[in-house]
Protein backbone atom coordinates (compact mmCIF):
# COMPACT_ATOMS: atom_id res chain seq x y z
CA UNK A 1 0.00 0.00 0.00
CA UNK A 2 0.84 3.54 -0.39
CA UNK A 3 1.11 5.84 2.18
CA UNK A 4 -0.90 8.85 2.19
CA UNK A 5 0.97 10.59 5.26
CA UNK A 6 4.70 10.29 6.19
CA UNK A 7 6.74 12.22 8.69
CA UNK A 8 9.75 11.79 9.79
CA UNK A 9 11.77 14.12 12.19
CA UNK A 10 9.18 16.42 12.77
CA UNK A 11 10.30 19.09 15.38
CA UNK A 12 8.49 22.04 15.59
CA UNK A 13 8.55 25.08 18.06
CA UNK A 14 6.54 28.07 18.61
CA UNK A 15 8.51 31.35 19.21
CA UNK A 16 12.18 32.52 18.66
CA UNK A 17 15.42 31.62 20.61
CA UNK A 18 16.15 31.08 24.61
CA UNK A 19 12.06 30.59 24.75
CA UNK A 20 10.86 28.57 22.13
CA UNK A 21 10.06 25.27 23.55
CA UNK A 22 10.01 22.37 21.19
CA UNK A 23 6.13 21.34 20.84
CA UNK A 24 6.75 18.80 18.09
CA UNK A 25 9.84 16.99 18.73
CA UNK A 26 11.53 14.37 16.20
CA UNK A 27 8.49 12.95 15.43
CA UNK A 28 7.89 9.96 12.85
CA UNK A 29 4.37 9.16 11.70
CA UNK A 30 3.01 7.18 8.50
CA UNK A 31 -0.75 6.68 7.46
CA UNK A 32 -1.12 4.14 5.03
CA UNK A 33 -3.39 5.34 1.90
CA UNK A 34 -7.37 4.04 3.15
CA UNK A 35 -6.08 3.83 6.48
CA UNK A 36 -8.33 5.26 9.55
CA UNK A 37 -6.00 6.60 12.30
CA UNK A 38 -7.07 8.39 15.78
CA UNK A 39 -4.41 10.03 17.20
CA UNK A 40 -5.00 10.81 20.95
CA UNK A 41 -3.32 12.65 23.95
CA UNK A 42 -3.17 15.04 26.79
CA UNK A 43 -4.31 18.54 25.92
CA UNK A 44 -0.98 20.23 24.63
CA UNK A 45 0.97 17.36 23.29
CA UNK A 46 0.98 18.48 20.10
CA UNK A 47 -1.72 16.98 18.07
CA UNK A 48 -3.36 19.90 16.48
CA UNK A 49 0.15 21.62 15.90
CA UNK A 50 1.30 18.09 14.11
CA UNK A 51 -2.61 18.37 12.14
CA UNK A 52 -1.91 21.05 10.98
CA UNK A 53 1.36 20.92 9.45
CA UNK A 54 0.08 17.18 7.79
CA UNK A 55 -2.42 19.52 6.45
CA UNK A 56 -0.03 22.66 5.26
CA UNK A 57 -1.65 24.88 6.91
CA UNK A 58 1.79 25.69 8.55
CA UNK A 59 5.03 25.13 6.91
CA UNK A 60 7.56 22.48 8.06
CA UNK A 61 10.70 23.70 10.37
CA UNK A 62 12.83 20.54 10.86
CA UNK A 63 12.52 16.91 9.59
CA UNK A 64 10.28 15.97 6.47
CA UNK A 65 6.27 15.39 5.77
CA UNK A 66 5.35 13.43 2.42
CA UNK A 67 1.60 14.57 1.97
CA UNK A 68 0.00 12.56 -1.20
CA UNK A 69 3.25 12.89 -2.82
CA UNK A 70 3.85 16.56 -1.96
CA UNK A 71 7.06 17.08 0.44
CA UNK A 72 6.39 20.00 2.73
CA UNK A 73 9.83 20.45 4.17
CA UNK A 74 10.87 23.33 2.17
CA UNK A 75 7.42 23.64 -0.15
CA UNK A 76 6.42 26.60 -1.29
CA UNK A 77 3.15 28.60 0.26
CA UNK A 78 1.57 27.91 -3.65
CA UNK A 79 2.38 23.88 -3.13
CA UNK A 80 0.85 24.05 0.22
CA UNK A 81 -2.39 25.72 -1.24
CA UNK A 82 -2.48 23.03 -3.54
CA UNK A 83 -2.06 20.09 -1.33
CA UNK A 84 -4.87 22.24 1.05
CA UNK A 85 -7.17 21.46 -1.82
CA UNK A 86 -6.62 17.92 -1.98
CA UNK A 87 -7.52 17.75 1.92
CA UNK A 88 -11.09 17.47 3.52
CA UNK A 89 -10.66 19.25 6.87
CA UNK A 90 -13.55 18.93 10.07
CA UNK A 91 -12.81 20.53 13.21
CA UNK A 92 -14.30 20.70 16.56
CA UNK A 93 -16.96 23.61 15.96
CA UNK A 94 -18.45 22.28 12.57
CA UNK A 95 -17.45 26.22 11.55
CA UNK A 96 -20.57 26.35 9.19
CA UNK A 97 -21.24 29.88 7.84
CA UNK A 98 -24.70 31.16 9.63
CA UNK A 99 -25.88 33.19 6.56
CA UNK A 100 -25.59 29.87 3.91
CA UNK A 101 -27.75 27.10 3.47
CA UNK A 102 -26.42 23.43 4.08
CA UNK A 103 -26.09 23.49 0.15
CA UNK A 104 -24.40 26.52 -0.05
CA UNK A 105 -21.80 25.72 3.04
CA UNK A 106 -20.78 22.01 1.29
CA UNK A 107 -20.92 23.62 -2.73
CA UNK A 108 -18.22 26.41 -0.75
CA UNK A 109 -16.04 23.78 -0.74
CA UNK A 110 -16.05 22.81 -4.48
CA UNK A 111 -14.83 26.76 -5.42
CA UNK A 112 -11.82 25.66 -5.60
CA UNK A 113 -12.34 23.67 -9.02
CA UNK A 114 -12.93 26.49 -11.31
CA UNK A 115 -14.18 24.13 -14.35
CA UNK A 116 -17.78 23.90 -12.33
CA UNK A 117 -20.66 25.73 -12.58
CA UNK A 118 -22.20 27.21 -10.09
CA UNK A 119 -25.60 24.38 -10.84
CA UNK A 120 -22.90 21.14 -10.78
CA UNK A 121 -21.70 22.56 -7.67
CA UNK A 122 -24.76 22.64 -5.77
CA UNK A 123 -25.93 19.30 -7.55
CA UNK A 124 -22.75 18.13 -5.73
CA UNK A 125 -23.71 18.96 -2.56
CA UNK A 126 -26.85 17.97 -2.79
CA UNK A 127 -25.33 14.88 -3.39
CA UNK A 128 -22.78 15.21 -0.49
CA UNK A 129 -25.79 16.03 1.79
CA UNK A 130 -28.20 13.16 0.65
CA UNK A 131 -25.08 10.85 1.94
CA UNK A 132 -24.88 12.43 4.97
CA UNK A 133 -28.58 11.60 5.19
CA UNK A 134 -29.60 15.44 5.04
CA UNK A 135 -31.58 15.09 1.96
CA UNK A 136 -34.55 17.36 3.72
CA UNK A 137 -31.98 19.81 4.90
CA UNK A 138 -30.42 21.48 1.84
CA UNK A 139 -32.54 25.09 2.48
CA UNK A 140 -31.80 24.73 6.30
CA UNK A 141 -29.48 27.25 8.11
CA UNK A 142 -26.57 26.43 10.43
CA UNK A 143 -28.92 27.57 12.96
CA UNK A 144 -31.87 25.66 12.69
CA UNK A 145 -30.20 22.24 12.77
CA UNK A 146 -29.30 20.44 15.75
CA UNK A 147 -25.50 19.64 16.78
CA UNK A 148 -25.29 16.83 15.16
CA UNK A 149 -26.68 17.68 11.79
CA UNK A 150 -24.65 20.33 11.55
CA UNK A 151 -21.73 18.06 11.63
CA UNK A 152 -23.03 16.04 9.34
CA UNK A 153 -23.32 18.75 6.94
CA UNK A 154 -19.34 19.46 7.80
CA UNK A 155 -18.52 16.00 6.94
CA UNK A 156 -20.25 16.32 3.58
CA UNK A 157 -18.30 19.17 3.15
CA UNK A 158 -14.87 17.66 4.03
CA UNK A 159 -15.92 15.05 1.73
CA UNK A 160 -17.72 16.71 -1.47
CA UNK A 161 -13.91 17.41 -3.84
CA UNK A 162 -13.11 13.96 -2.93
CA UNK A 163 -10.52 14.69 -0.78
CA UNK A 164 -6.93 12.24 -0.62
CA UNK A 165 -6.99 12.68 3.36
CA UNK A 166 -9.67 13.87 5.57
CA UNK A 167 -8.15 15.56 8.69
CA UNK A 168 -9.97 15.85 11.88
CA UNK A 169 -9.33 17.81 15.48
CA UNK A 170 -11.55 16.70 17.74
CA UNK A 171 -14.93 16.59 15.54
CA UNK A 172 -17.23 15.06 18.64
CA UNK A 173 -16.12 17.23 21.15
CA UNK A 174 -19.02 19.32 21.19
CA UNK A 175 -21.81 17.09 20.47
CA UNK A 176 -22.82 14.58 23.18
CA UNK A 177 -21.60 10.48 23.22
CA UNK A 178 -24.30 9.30 20.94
CA UNK A 179 -24.62 11.72 18.72
CA UNK A 180 -20.75 12.01 18.22
CA UNK A 181 -20.85 8.41 17.81
CA UNK A 182 -23.46 8.21 15.00
CA UNK A 183 -21.43 11.00 13.08
CA UNK A 184 -17.91 9.49 13.47
CA UNK A 185 -20.04 5.96 12.36
CA UNK A 186 -20.94 7.93 9.32
CA UNK A 187 -17.61 9.20 8.56
CA UNK A 188 -16.04 5.86 8.52
CA UNK A 189 -18.28 4.26 6.01
CA UNK A 190 -18.28 6.92 3.84
CA UNK A 191 -14.31 7.37 4.12
CA UNK A 192 -14.02 3.15 3.49
CA UNK A 193 -16.38 3.09 0.55
CA UNK A 194 -14.10 5.21 -1.39
CA UNK A 195 -11.00 4.56 0.51
CA UNK A 196 -10.37 7.33 1.92
CA UNK A 197 -7.53 8.33 4.08
CA UNK A 198 -8.63 9.28 7.58
CA UNK A 199 -6.65 11.47 10.73
CA UNK A 200 -8.64 12.38 13.23
CA UNK A 201 -7.50 13.73 16.77
CA UNK A 202 -9.50 12.69 19.63
CA UNK A 203 -9.92 12.77 23.37
CA UNK A 204 -13.31 10.87 23.04
CA UNK A 205 -12.87 6.97 24.08
CA UNK A 206 -16.37 6.40 22.40
CA UNK A 207 -15.01 6.46 19.17
CA UNK A 208 -12.40 4.66 19.18
CA UNK A 209 -14.05 1.95 17.61
CA UNK A 210 -14.04 3.57 14.05
CA UNK A 211 -10.04 3.48 13.80
CA UNK A 212 -8.28 0.76 12.08
CA UNK A 213 -5.09 2.00 14.53
CA UNK A 214 -4.95 4.39 17.22
CA UNK A 215 -1.76 6.23 18.03
CA UNK A 216 -1.15 8.37 21.12
CA UNK A 217 1.36 11.44 21.57
CA UNK A 218 2.72 12.54 25.09
CA UNK A 219 5.12 15.84 25.09
CA UNK A 220 5.31 15.91 21.30
CA UNK A 221 6.20 12.41 20.30
CA UNK A 222 4.50 9.20 19.45
CA UNK A 223 4.57 6.88 22.38
CA UNK A 224 2.33 4.21 21.49
CA UNK A 225 0.82 2.66 18.72
CA UNK A 226 -2.13 0.08 18.77
CA UNK A 227 -4.10 -2.05 15.88
CA UNK A 228 -7.56 -1.87 16.58
P1 LIG B 1 -2.99 19.68 21.51
O1 LIG B 1 -3.79 19.83 20.26
O2 LIG B 1 -2.45 18.31 21.72
O3 LIG B 1 -3.76 20.14 22.71
P2 LIG B 1 -1.38 21.87 20.48
O4 LIG B 1 -0.69 21.38 19.26
O5 LIG B 1 -2.58 22.72 20.29
O6 LIG B 1 -1.70 20.61 21.42
O7 LIG B 1 -0.36 22.67 21.36
C1 LIG B 1 0.87 22.15 21.78
C2 LIG B 1 1.62 23.22 22.56
O8 LIG B 1 1.94 24.28 21.68
C3 LIG B 1 0.85 23.83 23.69
O9 LIG B 1 1.74 24.05 24.75
C4 LIG B 1 0.35 25.13 23.12
O10 LIG B 1 0.20 26.09 24.14
C5 LIG B 1 1.46 25.50 22.17
N1 LIG B 1 0.95 26.28 21.02
C6 LIG B 1 0.03 25.86 20.13
N2 LIG B 1 -0.18 26.77 19.16
C7 LIG B 1 0.64 27.82 19.46
C8 LIG B 1 0.90 29.07 18.83
N3 LIG B 1 0.27 29.43 17.71
N4 LIG B 1 1.82 29.87 19.42
C9 LIG B 1 2.47 29.50 20.54
N5 LIG B 1 2.28 28.33 21.17
C10 LIG B 1 1.38 27.49 20.65
MG1 LIG C 1 -5.74 20.43 19.93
Amino acid sequence: MSRAIDAEGLTHRFGDGETAKPVLLDLTLSVEAGEIVLLTGPSGSGKTTLLTLVGGLRAVQDGRCTVLGTELAGATEAERVALRRRIGFIFQHHNLLGFLSARQNVAMALEVDPSLSEQERLDRADLALDAVGLSDKREAYPSTLSGGQRQRVAIARALVHEPGIVLADEPTAALDGRTGGEAMRLLRRLAKDRGRTILLVTHDPRILDIADRVVAMEDGRIVETARA
